[in-house]
């Protein structure tokens, strides 16, 4: 084995310094402008937002948890009604539904991690008004079945895309196969901001200027109140360093998927299950995750080799302590435990170095699990 690194799980200063001029032309471009909310640049990024999922409209907010809660308060969902949501997902998904005041419904994982579509039907009672499906890790749901049950039903759907920037399924993009997609830009996220920002993407106009008044007060007209709004700004200077990430973010998957290729090719220790690729999907590798048995062994292990990883995510939203009203138990969705006891998000992050790459590839193999 060669020499000793230290291996971080994300190093976004990395990210920074690829394309550092021009971010720094960016800020300094909106700085000196003096326009520092709503402007020009916010619509600059909607519309090449837009126009790079193939939405019709994009409407920018605060983070991905507001564009979910807001998603979700648009379609008029609330007190009494059902969303059915993966058990294996971040909080935030599940946050969005109960902040509205309606209740979450899980569906278990397939073996990509994310809402198993067979098991969808069986969730649904006559209080159910939408699914809300997550690409999570940076891979598609199998929106083909998931989108023809949400027509067969006639429910609303939405998408959590916070994993999924440019992630497609059948050739569509993630974020347009329901009512809307929702987007989080947190800076970890494969398109991610130096802060904090996040967007919807819709095809219904009706969505789009529903959604552009409630994260101004609810107001389009300054002092005239349509509807309850709330704060939810995405600011001029995150705008134009999304622009500048955006027009980069396809070589940014590109190289996320040439580690993953990296990992997928050379990791052989029969320990470590590696990611399992979904069948007319492919991956933009949001996270790296694998499995194995004694995952908190393996992470210890890889601990002692210096190189950083971390669990998405160890509690099972169903089991989370703000969640207990709910009334579900360990044991109440099974896959979704197992998954939190054995997976591990590998380090990968653009501007990864080959001898990275290769160190965690050897200490890995070189693991008896
Ligand atoms: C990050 C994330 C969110 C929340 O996004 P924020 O911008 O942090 O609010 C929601 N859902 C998933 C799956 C996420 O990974």
């Amino acid at each position: 084995m060669g020499k000793k690194m230290k291996i971080s799980l994300a190093v976004l200063r990395r990210q920074f310094e690829l394309y550092q001029d021009e971010y720094e032309e960016a800020a300094l471009r909106v700085l000196r402008s003096g326009w520092y909310l709503l402007g020009p640049e916010l619509e600059a990024l909607e519309k090449e937002f837009a126009q790079f999922v193939g939405a019709k409209y994009c409407v920018g907010l605060n983070s991905g948890l507001d564009a979910l809660t807001l998603g979700v308060r648009v379609l008029g969902i609330g007190r009494g009604d059902e969303v059915i949501v993966p058990s294996n997902t971040y909080i935030a998904t599940v946050l969005a539904v109960t902040e509205n005041g309606a209740t979450p419904v899980f569906v278990e994982p397939d073996a990509c991690y994310n809402m198993d579509a067979d098991k969808v039907e069986a969730a649904i009672t006559d209080r159910t008004k939408a699914i809300l499906a997550v690409h999570l890790y940076g891979q598609s749901a199998n929106m083909a079945k998931i989108s023809a049950i949400s027509k067969k039903y006639h429910l609303r759907l939405l998408e959590d895309c916070a994993q999924s920037h440019g992630a497609y399924y059948d050739g569509k993009m993630t974020g347009t196969f329901g009512d809307i997609g929702c987007f989080s830009f947190y800076p970890t996220k494969n398109l991610g901001a130096f802060g904090d920002s996040g967007a919807i993407v819709t095809d219904d106009p009706k969505i789009a200027r529903m959604v552009h008044m409630m994260r101004n007060y609810g107001s389009e007209v300054k002092y005239h109140n349509e509807i309850e709004g709330v704060n939810s700004r995405l600011d001029e200077i995150q705008a134009a360093l999304l622009r500048v990430k955006l027009s980069h973010l396809q070589e940014l998957n590109a190289e996320r998927n040439w580690i993953a290729k990296q990992y997928l090719e050379s990791i052989t220790n029969p320990a470590i299950i590696l990611p399992p690729p979904r069948e007319h999907a492919n991956h933009i590798y949001h996270q790296f995750v694998i499995r194995t048995k004694n995952r908190d062994g393996f992470q210890a292990y890889l601990k002692e080799h210096d190189i950083a990883t971390t669990i998405h995510y160890p509690i099972p939203p169903h089991l989370a302590e703000c969640y207990r009203y709910l009334g579900h138990h360990e044991g109440d969705f099974p896959i979704a435990e197992q998954y939190a006891h054995e997976v591990l998000s590998m380090p990968m992050y653009n501007g990864m170095t080959k001898d990275e790459i290769q160190y965690v590839i050897d200490i890995t193999n070189a693991y008896h699990g």
